[in-house]
């Protein structure tokens, strides 16, 4: 019997019309498509009416479905001759455990294609004004977790807190003011710029804007949460000059008008 492909497609930090032209049209021919939390609803409603939706959404704190699960559900579609979409948020490889999923497809000989997608830790923070790099304030920048893997720290920040690049956490909410302390520990300035983005580049976002020592004050002031990102370093003051209102795109109309 003939196996399924599986692609693993990156959907883009949030605003549906930052998925890749491929990612689109893969999501219009899948069999089976089966999505995170993150991923904007639009998208999976661009699904054909008889595509069979799994949503195995994480919460930061709670996992509906373990990671063995979702593998083991990718094969079975597979192996079922099911043509199997996995749209994660973002970009696939970036956090997104995409890489696991791939060995397990690999170990059953079951042929996949992987669509990058935008990384919010990047696009993400464009939507807020922040480039990750700028030729005077930042000529490299990192990208981290910030959460705790089996109570283990994932981090060494002493040595992060050297580097002059941006400095970018990804699921580092919950622990954003330790973490703007541990860099301050490991010899950063306290006035070092310092921003938490929420649901960048959808409608809702938001964005709390501060130093090292004052961030956690701002974020508790304007009450965000995760899903957010944290962006350390001085192309955050460049939010002032670089922030714009993205206009909403139908990704069902073939034009993009651009209002200017
Ligand atoms: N693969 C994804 C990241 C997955 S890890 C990517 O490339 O973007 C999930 C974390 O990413 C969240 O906890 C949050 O820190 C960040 N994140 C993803 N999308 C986001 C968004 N639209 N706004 C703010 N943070 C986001």
């Amino acid at each position: 019997m003939r196996i399924g492909k599986v692609l693993l497609v990156g959907a883009g930090p949030g605003d549906a019309s930052l998925i890749t032209v491929k990612g689109l049209l893969a999501i219009r021919e899948a069999q089976v498509l089966v999505h995170d939390r993150l991923v904007n609803l639009e998208l999976i409603s661009q699904a054909p009416p008889n595509c069979q939706i799994i949503n195995v959404g994480k919460t930061s704190n709670h996992h509906p479905v373990p990671q063995e699960q979702i593998n083991q559900i990718l094969i079975d579609h597979a192996l079922a001759s099911k043509n199997v979409v996995r749209l994660k948020g973002g970009d696939p490889y970036v956090f997104g455990r995409g890489g696991e999923e791939v060995e397990s497809l690999s170990r059953y000989q079951i042929p996949f294609e992987v669509v990058p997608g935008i990384s919010s830790s990047i696009g993400g923070l464009a939507y807020a004004g922040i480039p990750v790099t700028h030729r005077h304030y930042a000529s490299s920048f990192h990208v981290v977790t910030g959460h705790m893997c089996q109570g283990n720290e994932p981090q060494n920040w002493n040595a992060l807190a050297q580097l002059d690049g941006t400095l970018i956490v990804l699921m580092g909410m919950t622990r954003q003011e330790e973490i703007c302390q541990l860099l301050i520990q490991g010899g950063k300035s306290p006035d070092t710029p310092a921003a938490a983005v929420m649901y960048a580049s959808h409608q809702q976002q938001k964005m709390a804007k501060g130093t090292l020592c004052t961030l956690k004050d701002e974020i508790a002031r304007q009450k965000l949460h995760a899903p957010a990102l944290l962006v350390i370093g001085n192309v955050v003051n460049l939010s002032d000059v670089l922030a714009f209102t993205a206009q909403q795109t139908d990704i069902n109309n073939k034009s993009l008008s651009l209002a200017i």
